[in-house]
């Protein structure tokens, strides 16, 4: 069994969370999770495998010149994002479906409390929302970059009332009008 990152044969059982079974590299402490390992985990907390979205896995980011193997059964594995704010991709082999994290990562994702997820996170359901998040984030940023943080949290808490009032309609004609007090010439 060989490391993906940095291609040493020597990993060491490692026991993530009770009865959630891992493998541990010696050198670079990246972790391997192998698929069946993680559902007989996930069963063991009465979570169960029908209600896992097993779509087929989406068009994954690669980055090249970043291929890595599969230490199970060799086939490459590929790159995912899983959440708009974890500055890193989580690797999955497509064949036997084992994920693996690099030092930190699993760290990272049980900190925000997704790791009971992480079947979900390749399924086109979970790459789909991930992928409407960020651009929410992008437009966010747009509209900061563009008013200003106090002009724009002032036109959202503004949008915030209209949305929700019954004279949205009148209100708005009354706020893009020129100047609401003119008749209307015929
Ligand atoms: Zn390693
Ligand atoms: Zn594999």
């Amino acid at each position: 069994m060989k490391c993906p990152v940095c291609q040493r044969e020597s990993f060491g059982k490692h026991c993530l969370e009770a009865n959630l079974p891992a493998l541990k590299c010696t050198g670079c402490k990246g972790i391997w999770i192998p698929a069946a390992g993680y559902w007989a985990w996930l069963e063991s907390r009465g979570e169960h495998r029908a209600k896992a979205a097993r779509a087929p896995a989406p068009i994954p980011m690669e980055v090249a010149g970043q291929a890595k193997l599969c230490p199970d059964c060799g086939h490459f594995l590929r790159r995912y994002k899983v959440w708009p704010d974890v500055p890193f991709y989580l690797d999955r082999c497509g064949h036997c479906t084992g994920v693996w994290f690099d030092q930190g990562e699993w760290r990272a994702i049980r900190s925000r409390d997704l790791h009971r997820q992480v079947h979900l996170f390749f399924s086109d359901m979970w790459q789909d929302d991930l992928k409407e998040k960020e651009t929410r984030r992008r437009f966010e940023k747009v509209y900061r970059d563009r008013f200003g943080d106090e002009d724009y949290a002032r036109i959202k808490e503004i949008r915030a009332w209209l949305e929700q009032h019954p004279q949205r309609g009148a209100l708005i004609a009354y706020l893009s009008d020129k100047d609401p007090y003119k008749a209307l010439s015929s």
